[in-house]
């Protein structure tokens, strides 16, 4: 599940360089060995490599920057170390109760429509919950992308400008990703722009969740509200990815960090937290799929195809189906 690409792994193939576009301009990007530039005569932007992987960020409109790509690197590598250490010793808190089923389902979708499907994956730097329906399938070709360097990332970019011409894709995926962008719609219509028409779009966005990637946090969804974000898709399924189990755990941890400033304190009390709240997660097994949970869940899905036709917002409030 966890597997780790080679650098050689991470090469584009040559048809996914073809696509690629300039974030700031849209135009065809030139490779001039270790920079792509920007063919357009008015931007002529020139974008670097780093460690075989480009970096095709608009600065402009963007939070990061290609300067600051190399040494987030080493950073996160530290703060991970941590994490995983902290994750061997004491149960996990959260359950993706859905993603298992859901990205199974749209790898079956994905071949329904072509035999090789392309796939773009935003914020690929950390492998979500149940991605390995996709990622064992050697007929799907993923294009893992992120803001910031991993092993998986074979392209540096941000969600709010993606460096691909129109229709490229078959699939997006943006799994916990949108509550990270500031502006999440316009990353969604990003995501259309890329699609192919009738290509499938997977989202899964927290509701009921504390922040997490600290100042990279910035909204929450309820169902609806995550629903009018893809209104120009035509829903498939949509439901609850992690429930009221996990938000109530989440709660209880936040609850008990909130008393404390020291960094060794606080992963104690994660710890205290993570031991004494752990059994509520399977809780959401029972209740993903009841009216209830639509209203408290911690974050919902969203299985949809590219379409031209917008929902309406009257068209919208009649497909609430929570317990209100
Ligand atoms: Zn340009």
């Amino acid at each position: 599940m966890s597997k780790t690409k080679s650098p050689t792994e991470r090469l584009l193939s040559p048809v996914v360089e073809g696509l690629l576009r300039c974030p700031i301009c849209k135009r065809r990007l030139e490779r001039r060995s270790e920079t792509f530039q920007c063919t357009g005569s008015n931007c002529a932007a020139v974008f670097p490599m780093i460690r075989g992987v480009p970096v095709l960020l608009n600065e402009e409109r963007s939070l990061f920057r290609i300067n600051e790509v190399a040494s987030e690197l080493r950073g996160s590598a530290e703060r991970n170390a941590l994490t995983a250490c902290l994750r061997r010793l004491v149960p996990a808190i959260s359950v993706n109760v859905a993603a298992r089923r859901n990205f199974g389902l749209m790898s079956i979708l994905l071949h329904r429509r072509t035999p090789t499907p392309r796939v773009l994956v935003v914020g690929a730097g950390t492998l979500g919950e149940g991605f390995g329906a996709l990622l064992s399938d050697p007929t799907i070709e993923l294009v893992e992308t992120d803001v910031s360097l991993s092993s998986r990332v074979c392209i540096i970019c941000d969600g709010h400008d993606l460096p691909f011409d129109d229709q490229s894709f078959d699939g997006v995926v943006a799994q916990a990703v949108l509550e990270h962008v500031v502006d999440p719609q316009r990353c969604v219509e990003e995501i259309h722009r890329v699609l192919k028409p009738e290509a499938l779009v997977y989202a899964e966005t927290p509701f009921m969740q504390q922040v997490h990637l600290g100042r990279f946090d910035f909204s929450r969804f309820t169902h609806l509200g995550h629903r009018r974000l893809f209104a120009r898709f035509r829903e498939l399924d949509s439901g609850v990815a992690c429930g009221p189990g996990m938000a109530l755990a989440w709660s209880y941890m936040y609850f008990l960090l909130s008393f404390a400033r020291s960094r060794t304190i606080r992963r104690l009390l994660k710890a205290v937290a993570m031991v004494m709240a752990f059994p509520l997660k399977y809780f959401d097994y029972y209740l993903a799929d009841k009216p209830g949970a639509l209203d408290a869940a911690s974050g919902y899905y969203f299985l949809g195809e590219k379409g031209d036709s917008p929902l309406t917002d009257r068209d919208l409030v009649r497909l609430y189906e929570g317990a209100f």
